[in-house]
């Protein structure tokens, strides 16, 4: 028994293709016995291992919750080879929200994990997920974007692998979603990972998992969800669950480590002055924060403290101290 109070309205070891939901209790003033709805579909057939595929951890992340929720409505059960699990929006009420965090709680699911059965709704979900579902699953696929606030390139994040085994794994995953960049973790991961993140779970439970960026600031970009639905399809064939599917060649990808984010330290519209991709050396100024309170006031410089490229930029034009307006990363045969 996991405690749980989630219950699925789907058998996932039956044949076929099921489409139901998971019921979160939750008892408010307008529902008293109410539960909230997160849908999950099951596609299982024949022997192969399991694949869970989330999206919506976060509700304002997009590509993600497009790419499940097509893939759910155009696999059929005789395309696949073993079993794969598919929840595009599992933090349910943010991602109909269209927010990162849960309206219902203030929950962020993925610094949830591995979370609390008799917690609030974002609380019962991380544990439902770590308790109940990780240790069905052999692999991960874990789909977000920047959100609201940040843009990133699309980007494979991986842990390095605690066994050789396990690091050839992530390494075939990350070949099969052929994007463009992979932030390769500095970690290794595994069973003792203490991360709060739904990879973190994965790693505890035995599931090798690999996480994705794709886009942000609140909008949908077609190539990106073209590359997100490509790259499932390439990761399902890869695992031999979808034979009748034919990769094209692949693009290659830029793997880099993530050394840090620049921050603002004063408040105002920030004014970029490099790009995704863009070289960045130590101590450059990489963009200007204009004060709206006071107009004579020059704008201040924001100092990169690292040297590398650009991986990820803000979304949003006003900052607040404390707000990250880059992460910068390096090449990972420079490391
Ligand atoms: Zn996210």
């Amino acid at each position: 028994m996991t405690g749980s109070l989630i219950t699925c309205e789907i058998d996932l070891d039956t044949p076929g293709k099921h489409a139901g939901y998971l019921r979160v209790p939750h008892s408010t003033h307008r529902s008293a016995y109410g539960w909230l709805p997160i849908p999950i579909t099951v596609l299982k057939n024949g022997d192969g291992p399991t694949v869970l595929m989330l999206a919506g951890v976060h509700g304002d992340e997009y590509e993600g919750q497009i790419a499940l929720s097509r893939l759910a409505q155009d696999i059929e059960p005789g395309d696949i080879r073993g079993r794969l699990i598919l929840i595009p929006t599992l933090n349910a009420p943010a991602a109909e929200a269209g927010t990162r965090t849960s309206p219902v709680d203030g929950g962020n699911l993925n610094r949830a994990f591995p979370g609390d059965p008799a917690g609030p709704p974002t609380q019962m979900i991380a544990h439902y997920v770590e308790e109940v579902l990780m240790p069905q699953a052999d692999y991960l696929i874990d789909l977000h974007s920047g959100g609201t606030s940040l843009y990133y390139p699309p980007t494979l994040l991986r842990g390095q692998g605690h066994t050789p085994e396990v690091a050839a794994e992530l390494r075939k995953l990350q070949a099969a979603f052929d994007l463009p960049f992979a932030w390769v973790f500095t970690g290794g991961g595994g069973p003792t990972s203490t991360a709060r993140t739904a990879m973190g779970a994965a790693n505890r439970k035995g599931a090798v998992p690999v996480m994705a960026e794709l886009g942000g600031g609140g909008v949908v970009s077609e190539d990106i969800l073209a590359m997100t639905e490509r790259g499932l399809r390439r990761i399902l064939n890869a695992l031999d669950m979808l034979p009748g599917y034919t990769p094209d060649a692949s693009n290659g990808t830029r793997e880099a480590h993530a050394l840090g984010s620049v921050y603002a330290y004063d408040r105002g519209v920030f004014e970029p002055c490099k790009d995704i991709g863009d070289a960045v050396g130590k101590g450059d100024s990489v963009g200007l924060i204009h004060a709206t309170d006071a107009v004579s006031r020059a704008p201040i410089p924001v100092v990169s403290p690292y040297a590398g490229f650009v991986l990820c930029k803000r979304a949003l034009a006003r900052v607040e101290r404390g707000d990250a307006v880059f992460q910068i990363a390096e090449d990972v045969d420079q490391a």
